[in-house]
């Protein structure tokens, strides 16, 4: 019977190999990691995304337990797991120890400490402002329990009751099953950023797999089925919009293509948009990409470094001076896929394409909404982005 590997119930995946994808001397460290999941029945397809639940820092964790004066191994049990479990395992495994709930900031405000603790989180953190609470919220347990020396003496069952549930994190899968269906690849991009207290935060996640966890280890994930996927046709033209870590379903997509010629079928044309800032140290599988051009896999290949020159040059101003020819292939009934970053990168390409159809398809702004309502309801414009 075939098993069903969910939040509850993920699959522990040895971690296989892992190496830095872009230069050392990049300003941004970006990693390839395989997953081997060969002694599980996991199946997925191109434009899947991989769940992984990470781990916290171990040392941020012991030093928490330390601050707090409370023994690793001490058993508590949490509402979503069946056994008792170590605190330490708890914190570290678990629990959410760096973004905090209100409900969190209101129990630690009300514990007697012998310190302005709970003074300092009713004022600043629970009834401040909201542009001071923005601030005041960015305080780990860690951070907060330092501020204060420590002066908290907490229940351990208590202390895990009023923590979060520490939530998976989603990656998209960066291989074909095709090519070797007991592997999962994923590309992480290392979150690393400096909170509004002024302190160095690393993202959890990125963090425990590029860093932390050790060759061999096993991780616990879970695939998540998507939409995003490759067109049932086989022989349509598909247009691949992925800058950064956005690369990741489109090295599937591409690798499948690959395995389906390779077996003597027909596949259509595809075009990659890929984008970094710098050429030399952030084209993200060069060699790859390359060969794929090279067989004739990857019909064109269109490069945006953004700081290779003084003017940035972005993947939607590749897409516009090769305006003419992508809005032939959307006429000729090619997907549209968008991966990567959400916030800008998507809304400039889409902006961008919507500029096409209204200049090349002489479409007005509501034709250029419908066409476009039409795309997404054919599968033909599809975005994986975070
Ligand atoms: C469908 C989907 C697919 C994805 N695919 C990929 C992928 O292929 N590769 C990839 O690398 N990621 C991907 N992601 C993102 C990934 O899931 C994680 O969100 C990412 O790795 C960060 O997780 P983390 O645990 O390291 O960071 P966290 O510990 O969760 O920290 C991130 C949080 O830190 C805060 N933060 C970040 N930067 C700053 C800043 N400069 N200033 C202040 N606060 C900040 C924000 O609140 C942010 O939400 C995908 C997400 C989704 C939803």
């Amino acid at each position: 019977m075939e098993m069903t590997y969910n939040r509850d119930n993920p699959f522990t995946a040895p971690l296989k190999f892992r190496r830095r994808l872009n230069n050392p001397a990049s300003d941004k460290n970006v990693q390839h990691l395989v997953f081997d999941v060969s002694n599980s029945d996991i199946s997925y397809k191109c434009g899947d995304s991989i769940a992984v639940f990470p781990k916290n820092n171990e040392n941020e964790t012991t030093e928490i337990l330390h601050l707090l004066k409370i023994a690793s191994e001490t058993q508590v049990k949490l509402p979503f797991r069946g056994e008792k479990i170590s605190i330490f395992s708890a914190l570290r495994e678990y629990l959410c120890i760096t973004n905090l709930s209100d409900q969190f900031w209101k129990w630690l405000g009300e514990i007697e400490t012998g310190s302005d603790m709970g003074s300092f989180i009713n004022d600043k953190i629970l009834h401040s402002d909201p542009e001071c609470q923005v601030l005041a919220k960015s305080y780990s347990l860690l951070e907060i329990l330092k501020k204060f020396d420590g002066h908290c003496k907490v229940e351990p069952s208590e202390l895990v009751s009023k923590l979060r549930r520490l939530m998976p994190r989603l990656y998209s899968i960066a291989s074909s099953p095709l090519v070797d269906q007991n592997e999962i690849h994923i590309v992480v991009g290392v979150v690393s950023y400096t909170n509004a207290i002024g302190n160095k935060r690393n993202g959890i996640a990125s963090n425990y797999l590029t860093n932390n966890a050790n060759i061999g280890e096993g991780i616990k994930v879970f695939v998540v089925n998507s939409m995003f996927a490759l067109p049932i046709n086989t022989k349509s033209n598909i247009i691949m919009v992925g800058p950064g870590t956005g690369i990741a379903p489109f090295r599937g997509f591409l690798q499948e293509r690959q395995c389906m010629v390779n077996k003597g079928d027909k596949v259509g044309k595809s075009w990659l948009f890929f984008g970094d800032r710098n050429q030399a140290m952030d084209f993200l599988f060069e060699e790859e990409l390359q060969t794929f051009k090279n067989s004739g896999i990857l019909t064109n290949l269109n490069l945006a470094f953004s700081r290779d020159q003084e003017n940035k040059i972005y993947v939607q101003d590749r897409i516009w001076e090769r305006r003419k020819e992508l809005w032939s292939w959307i006429s000729d009934g090619a997907y549209v896929y968008i991966c990567g970053n959400a916030s800008k990168m998507a809304v400039d390409v889409e902006n961008t394409l919507k500029k096409i159809a209204m200049e090349l398809g002489n479409f007005s702004e509501d034709e250029t909404n419908v066409f476009f309502k039409s795309l997404k309801d054919n599968r033909r414009y599809q975005k994986d982005v975070y």
